[in-house]
């Protein structure tokens, strides 16, 4: 008995229908969801203090305050986005025209995780009602009390075989994945990851996987080394580090390591020393993780932070020196507090080695040299990144936003959410008025006919 199979023909009907696909259909309902969501902005807010002690102004900003961006630009976009995209026709077309037409996908799945659970749920649920399909989303279970205000602002502003949460763990994740849905789109660890491909294969479905990976951070030696390091320190330890593309790790040219030290340091007192004093900062979101992160503090010296408490699930901003590339710390994503600092001696060095590792999410290269930026940004590859910033390329709707490879495929955000969400059909419209007789002579015909 498959569990979700009525909800998802449900939909299917529903799609089938063709409510969905009108401009205004779109436009209401995304008007719904904000106005929703405006109504329960303190509960979301509640619910993500207690699900990982965000403060009201941080979850504001990166996780309700991004999804109204989103609504707005889609408002502002939709009718320029749907209309057919007229495309160059060849002279062997003569007398048709061609163009694009985006067709919603039908039905998607959409898979979450627990790290900005309202944003990365909502995010790409946008871009799915944007482009006209119904869909099927499914929160983190380890952010429980944020999971249940999803339920309920989808449950209480759409009919099901519109919209529908599906709350629930890996049993619930792996019975939707049962189900021929149109498109997956899944956010979370690279492990996982391969398991939805793996579903997603068994009916050849479209998806998008936004994954994660060893994020660098390179500090060159003609870099303005406050301003690295404070952007460095905020983009890190924002959100406790639980952020798919924080610098997981800095890469510092080793003649300037110790005056970058003595910086972060500093910026990390200012940013971080209140909130963790006062309690203020947000936990681990699990004992598991919390755990693993404490373990981390054993393969190197503890030059900042370095305090936790347990039963709080409360690690403090920690940066590490002396960590090899073999430590345990440098094997897999951090994604938490813990700041591991190693030194190169050339731009060549660092480049190898961060060619060793999967392909990042995000890089980051702190420079005034245009050839050291285009070395690293360039020659290298990876999601998205700044030069001279951290994390900043997540919050622009203009950019696409996704991985490389390992660390992803696919992307969103803005225009790229709704190219995700609609399959792009190629037509070409053809005359009756005449018959050109030479097509039907030359046999296939060629782009060499142009
Ligand atoms: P996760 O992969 O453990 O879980 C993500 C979702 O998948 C959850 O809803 C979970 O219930 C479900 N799930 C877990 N195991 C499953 C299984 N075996 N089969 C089917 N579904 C399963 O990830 P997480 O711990 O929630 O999130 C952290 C990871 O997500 C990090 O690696 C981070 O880099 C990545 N991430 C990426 C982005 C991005 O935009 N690229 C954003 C945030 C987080």
């Amino acid at each position: 008995m498959r569990l979700y199979h009525v909800l998802r023909t449900k939909q299917k009907q529903y799609f089938y229908s063709g409510t969905t696909r009108s401009e205004e259909f779109r436009l209401h309902q995304l008007d719904k969801l904000r106005n929703v969501i405006k109504q329960k902005e303190n509960r979301i807010l509640h619910a993500l203090k207690l699900d990982l002690n965000k403060s009201k102004e941080e979850a504001f900003t990166t996780e309700i305050g991004f999804v109204y961006a989103e609504i707005t630009l889609v408002e502002n976009a939709l009718k320029e986005w749907m209309s057919p995209q007229k495309v160059k026709t060849p002279a062997s077309h003569t007398g048709s025209k061609s163009y694009v037409i985006h067709e919603p996908r039908g039905s998607v799945l959409i898979i979450a995780p627990w790290n900005y659970p309202f944003q990365l749920a909502m995010a790409p649920l946008i871009g799915a009602m944007a482009a006209g399909n119904c869909a099927v989303v499914k929160p983190s279970e380890l952010t429980p009390h944020t999971s249940a205000v999803i339920a309920e602002i989808i449950g209480e502003t759409f009919n099901e075989d519109y919209i529908a949460v599906v709350e629930g763990a890996v049993e619930a994740s792996t019975e939707l994945l049962r189900e021929p849905f149109d498109y997956i789109f899944f956010t979370g660890s690279v492990a996982v990851g391969k398991v939805v491909m793996e579903a997603a294969a068994k009916h050849l479905t479209p998806h998008t996987l936004e994954l994660g990976g060893k994020s660098p951070a390179i500090v060159h030696r003609d870099a303005k080394l406050d301003l690295a390091a404070k952007r460095i320190a905020w983009g890190k330890f924002l959100n406790a580090g639980q952020t798919c593309i924080a610098p997981d790790y800095v890469l510092v040219d080793e003649t300037v390591k110790d005056d970058f030290l003595e910086k972060l340091e500093k910026h990390i007192n200012s940013l971080y020393k209140k909130p963790w004093k006062k309690g203020q900062y947000p936990r681990i979101v699990s004992e598991k993780h919390f755990d693993r992160l404490v373990e981390f503090l054993d393969d190197g010296e503890v030059l900042i932070g370095g305090q936790y408490k347990r039963d709080e699930l409360a690690l403090s901003p920690t940066v590490l020196s002396g960590v090899t590339w073999n430590s345990n710390v440098m094997q897999d994503e951090i994604f938490g507090p813990v700041l591991p600092v190693l030194t190169y001696s050339s731009t060549a060095e660092a480049q190898t080695r961060i060619r060793e590792l999967p392909n990042p999410l995000a890089l980051y290269v702190f420079t005034e040299d245009s050839e050291v930026e285009s070395q690293f940004v360039e020659e290298l590859s990876f999601g998205g990144g700044c030069v001279n910033d951290t994390i900043m390329h997540v919050a622009n709707p203009y950019l696409p936003f996704g991985g490389a490879g390992p660390s992803g495929i696919g992307a969103y955000h803005g225009y790229d959410s709704f190219l995700t969400f609609s399959h792009r059909k190629g037509m070409v419209k053809q005359t009756t008025s005449f018959d050109l007789p030479i097509r039907y002579k030359q046999g296939p015909v060629t782009h060499k006919l142009i």
